[in-house]
């Protein structure tokens, strides 16, 4: 075939591919359009979620009619002039592409007035095609209308999903702008049921409990961090409230929403050996940071970002995610179910719970149907904790010690009720926080073994060890290589004296064959964390009353006592709350 210019119509129709994948782009780029234009409230209607129809009524400052042709081509803005106003932006859009890629793949009407317009004006553009302009009544702002998107390209019309998946994808965008921007009033509707309505008052804990449901909203921790010009504040999950996946951790950058890795990353860091393996955390996180360090135009539908400086991004919200984290890890509650009665409870009745919880327009806020987020994403969060007693101190209350169960378990009461400590998970715990901090001072005491103890490897195994070595040392054990495959154990840090220095020997090899390459940062920590998971007490080992007691003291000294290294509590709580209603002392008179 010989090469061709293509015709406007197709260039414009590819252009728009970047930018509209499917109905909640073209609802996200609206909304940004309203928001650039300094709108205080958003209406936006859809139908057959958003296939048949995206309407976004806004009272912004509007377009003057003389202007209105220029906004739906390709290449208009008023956002910008010159390509170096990129690094001192402060809107959110700049492409000048939204609305003539939108007007190339459906049947667009814009409708808008300016202030000192006596009249509005109103175009409309059918597959890329302007028609006339025509005189309006209408009041200060702009109404775009979004219909039949795809009509003229069968193809991509193909590769949009079900309704249901299309309509929670709008409707959660819609939640994350509105949660991003609580002073704005939103409402989203599908021309039957208002889905969400916010009313601008600030709150952003009643718009996440659109989001995740009333009971959810309620545990979730609240950031507010400042440093030098940089600002985080928003919401992230206690290690009590997880998802399988990572799809709940948003960002916004500069009021963007941004799918930022390195961002997922150091909020993970911030948790680690705070989950369990496999299980992430829920955050709504929302970053400010000076337009120059950030460069915004690496993506069409600007849906990644570009630091200057990563690592100091990365850094700031690892710390501060880790700082409320630690600020507040309350004790798991025993799960009801444990007690025979309810299992999680469904969303429905979680969200009428919060009756306390004073939100004005929870009825309004996704006036749940089966489709709304609510109840989709509610019943994939784990609540392993029904009743979160919100207290400040990570720590955990002076126990007293009543003993040990199934030389499994300690039994200890505190001020609010009775515990039970895992004595494995609890000493775990302890070991892991006792040499972390002798590695942080660079003084891990070594035990040198009377007798040292000879590792027959298999080759494989041998040989990750011989590059672990190094590693090893620093935490005080001295491992030598003693003919083929064959190493020597010299000593072993003194913190783990009394234990089978070959069998930790061996579990640590074993552990890291399992592993994928660990990467250098983090591979300290593991190691440690396998290496205490080794030596600590195992279920089922009586212990004299002198080391449970210890144990406890060790425990309470720990500053995250509540979880074993790999994220598992290590302990349950029996409120006497929760006990008094068990045996119906409670509200059952
Ligand atoms: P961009 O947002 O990148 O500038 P768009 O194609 O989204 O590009 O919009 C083009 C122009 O139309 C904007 O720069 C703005 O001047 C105007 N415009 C679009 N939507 C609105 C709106 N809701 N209110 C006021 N002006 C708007
Ligand atoms: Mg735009």
């Amino acid at each position: 075939m010989p090469i061709r210019l293509l015709s406007s119509e197709v260039a414009s129709q590819i252009a728009a591919g970047e930018v509209i994948e499917r109905p909640a782009s073209v609802v996200k780029e609206l909304l940004e359009n309203s928001l650039d234009a300094g709108a205080r409230s958003i209406t936006i209607t859809i139908e057959s979620a958003g296939k048949k129809l995206i309407e976004v009524a806004d009272d912004g400052s509007g377009i003057p009619s003389a202007e209105l042709e220029l906004a739906v081509s390709r290449h208009a803005t008023s956002k910008l002039v010159r390509a170096d106003d990129l690094f001192s932006i402060s809107t959110l859009g700049f492409r000048g592409e939204a609305l003539a890629s939108i007007g190339s793949v459906s049947r667009l009407t814009v409708t808008s007035r300016v202030e000192h317009e006596q009249e509005g004006a109103r175009l409309q553009v059918e597959g890329g095609k302007p028609g006339k302009l025509t005189k309006v009544g209408t009041t200060v702002g702009t109404t775009v209308r979004v219909e039949d998107l795809f009509y003229n390209v069968p193809a991509r019309l193909k590769f949009l999903k079900a309704d249901v998946t299309e309509r929670r994808a709008i409707d959660s965008l819609v939640t994350r702008y509105a949660l991003a921007y609580p002073d704005k009033r939103f409402k989203l509707s599908d021309g039957k049921n208002v889905i969400l309505q916010t009313t601008g008052d600030g709150d952003r804990r009643a718009i996440l409990a659109a989001l995740y449901g009333v009971d959810v909203a309620k545990q979730m921790l609240e950031i507010l961090s400042e440093e030098e010009g940089s600002r985080l504040t928003g919401f992230i999950s206690p290690t009590s409230l997880t998802r399988s996946n990572r799809k709940e951790l948003t960002f916004f950058i500069n009021g963007r929403w941004v799918h930022d890795t390195s961002l997922s990353s150091a909020l993970l860091q911030a948790y680690h050996t705070l989950l369990m393996v496999g299980r992430y955390p829920l955050t709504t996180l929302f970053l400010e940071i000076h337009p120059a360090e950030v460069d915004v135009n690496v993506h069409p539908a600007k849906a990644e970002v570009r630091f200057r400086n990563q690592d100091k991004v990365f850094s700031f919200v690892q710390r501060s995610a880790r700082k409320a984290l630690l600020a507040y890890s309350p004790v798991p509650n025993i799960a009801p179910s444990l007690w025979g009665t309810a299992h999680i409870v469904p969303s429905e009745t979680t969200r009428q719970v919060g009756i306390d919880w004073d939100i004005a327009h929870d009825e309004q806020l996704f006036a749940g149907d089966d489709q709304s987020p609510v109840s989709s994403h509610q019943s994939e969060i784990t609540t392993r904790q029904p009743e979160v007693q919100i207290s400040s101190f990570s720590t955990i209350p002076l126990l007293r010690l009543i003993g040990q169960i199934g030389a499994t378990y300690l039994v200890a009461e505190g001020p609010d009720g009775l515990y039970l400590v895992d004595q494995h998970a609890a000493h775990e715990r302890v070991l892991f926080e006792k040499l972390m901090a002798q590695h942080v001072m660079k003084n891990i005491p070594s035990q040198t073994l009377l007798t040292p103890a000879a590792v027959t490897l298999p080759p494989q195994a041998a040989s990750l060890l011989l590059s672990q070595l190094p590693v090893l040392r620093h935490f005080g054990f001295d491992v030598e290589e003693f003919g083929p495959n064959t190493f020597q154990v010299r000593a072993i840090p003194a913190l783990f004296m009394g234990s089978d220095p070959s069998a930790a020997l061996r579990a640590l090899v074993e552990d890291f064959e399992e592993d994928e390459t660990p990467l250098q940062n983090e591979i300290e920590a593991k190691l440690a964390a396998r290496v205490c998971k080794r030596m600590a007490v195992k279920a089922g080992q009586a212990l004299s009353a002198e080391e449970q007691r210890t144990l406890l003291n060790d425990l309470e000294a720990c500053d995250s006592p509540r979880t074993c290294p790999h994220g598992r509590p290590t302990m349950i709580h029996l409120s006497v709350d929760m006990l008094e209603r068990q045996f119906g002392r409670r509200g059952a008179r």
